[in-house]
């Protein structure tokens, strides 16, 4: 489904379903996302979000596989940005392109730093925070629909949940419209952030995202880089699984089930999927979803 307006659609009582592809570095890779951006249209998803990494070639890769999935596939398409490595007025030519191809959602943010070194640095004339990003998007792009991200477990470098919960309300205060999370595989940890941020005033959609592990060494790549809690559960299980992908996959599948279930029945405005530009499991947690009263169209 697409809707001329994010905004509005949040708005609606309808779960929002959502997807995050990322830019592909080779062409078996681009075909791979492509063949995702086509099976997926069958779950008819309000947005594709498409990610931006560090380095000089990811702003025209972001733009063009932006392009080409509304342009192929219809999606309604929000390109991330980050500062990593821009001046101010790059980042004002880049949010400009942005809007001539006629994108007119963002997801702001600042980036991690580039791979090898650990401390994020900003460009001498750039922008040291997302919050600062998300004003710069408000003053050139006005009628942009901005999403930030939000840390349930804390973002890593933040020295307390709730001194990265009063810089997540900064983003929104800048202007963003509603918040993205980082993945999380205990729901307990996104109600707990929800009531938190709603506590000090942060009132837009928190838009939780969640990704299906398919095995123990994913899971805990996941984990690690987002400083994710891991229940022992399912690492249990995925363990018991290591040597049966197929079985691994199915427990993935079910926790995210779960999950999703969860998050629905207790009032998550919707779901966003990081499925790392491929169809399945994307498409079967859709399918049993549906099957449980979820999204039907
Ligand atoms: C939904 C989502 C999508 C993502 N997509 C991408 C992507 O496409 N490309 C990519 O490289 N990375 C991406 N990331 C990762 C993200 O870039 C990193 O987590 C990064 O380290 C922080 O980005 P941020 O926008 O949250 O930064 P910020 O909001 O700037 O926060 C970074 C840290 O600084 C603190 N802080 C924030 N504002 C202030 C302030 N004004 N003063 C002092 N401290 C402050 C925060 O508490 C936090 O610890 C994504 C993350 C999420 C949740």
């Amino acid at each position: 489904m697409k809707d001329p307006s994010l905004q509005q659609r949040f708005a609606s009582r309808d779960p929002i379903f959502s997807i995050e592809f990322f830019p592909p570095k080779s062409d078996a890779a681009a075909e791979q996302l492509l063949e995702t951006a086509g099976e997926m249209q069958a779950y008819a998803p309000d947005f594709a979000s498409i990610t931006y990494g560090a380095g000089g070639s990811t702003r025209s890769r972001t733009l063009k596989y932006a392009r080409q999935l509304v342009a192929d596939y219809d999606y309604t398409v929000m390109p991330h940005l980050t500062c990593v490595g821009h001046s101010r007025e790059e980042l004002i030519s880049i949010v400009r392109e942005f809007k001539d191809a006629g994108l007119r959602q963002i997801m702001a943010l600042r980036g991690d730093p580039p791979k090898g070194e650990t401390d994020f640095k900003p460009h001498p004339q750039g922008l040291h925070h997302a919050n600062e990003l998300v004003e710069l998007i408000r003053e050139h792009f006005d009628e942009c629909a901005i999403g930030v991200g939000g840390y349930p477990e804390k973002h890593l470098e933040a020295p307390s949940f709730e001194a990265d919960l009063l810089n997540l309300k900064r983003k929104v205060e800048a202007g963003a419209h509603f918040i993205t999370t980082q993945l999380f595989f205990d729901n307990s940890r996104y109600f707990t952030f929800v009531e938190a941020a709603r506590a000090i005033g942060i009132d837009v959609p928190i838009l939780p995202g969640l990704m299906t592990a398919a095995s123990l060494p994913q899971a805990q790549r996941f984990c690690e880089m987002g400083g994710s809690f891991l229940p022992p559960e399912l690492a249990d299980a995925l363990k018991a699984a290591a040597h049966d992908t197929e079985r691994g996959a199915e427990i993935g599948l079910e926790w995210s089930f779960q999950q999703a279930r969860e998050l629905l029945e207790k009032g998550a405005p919707g779901l966003h999927l990081y499925i790392l530009n491929r169809t399945k499991p994307a498409a079967s947690l859709m399918e049993r979803l549906k099957s449980a009263g979820f999204y039907q169209s």
